[in-house]
């Protein structure tokens, strides 16, 4: 069943959405090589305790922590780990690294979900276009968004950029909707045929996240349980925003 949100609705989540925003950017701001991915994290728990003192009534928390018991407060996956990465002391980012930082709050009972990867200092050049590819291929699914078309549109709008440019699509993780749970239907794949699946329909608010490797899509799931891994070891890069399906076109709410 998807949820369908009323325009008040879509209002608070863009409020936990702004908030999400300023905390991803100050993490993202403080990567660097020698930091590691704990430090990351309590700098978002501090970020998070600061918002929740300003509006108490809000009652803003991490999406993450303790889902399905993870043990984090942001999900921090670098390198070659694709998403779901438990942040880390022994975890020190050098440099070339790129560090995808994943994150969600809960906000007045709503979520919204983001995600950046960015670089540690000087990443090559593969890489630099690795990021940039992932970005524009967010772009490109946020941009068909629309009421009348589909899931597949995004997925196939998401593929297509990603492969032309020799980039393996992760098929095992996707995107969903988003509001009161974290993870709501519809899913939304990175890969699809256009006019298939879902069709979008105004209030409909749903989390689009690329999952795009420099090398072949396949992924494992590591000895910790949790973080996803590519298979041959090549890095890969995480985008995602929540966007809202509206009249006037597709709202980022992140
Ligand atoms: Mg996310
Ligand atoms: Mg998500």
């Amino acid at each position: 069943m998807i949820n369908i949100k009323t325009q008040q609705e879509i209002e608070i989540m863009a409020e936990g959405g702004k908030i999400l925003k300023d905390i991803l950017q100050k993490m993202a701001q403080a990567v660097r090589p020698g930091i590691t991915t704990e430090e990351i994290d309590k700098l978002a728990r501090e970020l998070v305790v600061s918002w929740a003192k300003k509006i108490p009534e809000a009652k803003i928390s991490s999406s993450f922590c303790g889902y399905r018991g993870f043990p984090g407060f942001v999900c921090i996956s670098v390198n070659d780990e694709v998403v779901h990465g438990i942040p880390s002391s022994k975890r020190v980012i050098a440099e070339g690294d790129i560090v995808g930082l994943d994150f969600g709050v809960v906000y007045k009972g709503f979520h919204t979900d983001s995600a950046v990867t960015v670089p540690a200092g000087k990443i090559s050049k593969e890489t630099e276009k690795l990021l940039r590819v992932t970005r524009e291929a967010l772009e490109l699914g946020i941009e068909k968004t629309l009421i009348g078309n589909t899931v597949g549109d995004i997925g196939y709008a998401v593929q297509k950029h990603a492969e032309k440019n020799g980039f393996g699509v992760v098929k095992e993780l996707v995107g969903h909707g988003v509001g009161r749970k974290l993870h709501e239907e519809p899913y939304v794949p990175n890969y699809g045929k256009k006019g298939g699946g879902e069709v979008l329909k105004e209030g409909m608010v749903i989390a689009i996240e690329p999952m795009i490797t420099a090398g072949r899509p396949a992924v494992e799931i590591a000895s910790d349980n949790w973080t996803y891994k590519t298979k041959d070891g090549s890095f890969a890069a995480h985008f995602e925003h929540t966007v809202a399906i509206t009249k006037e076109g597709p709202r980022v709410l992140t």
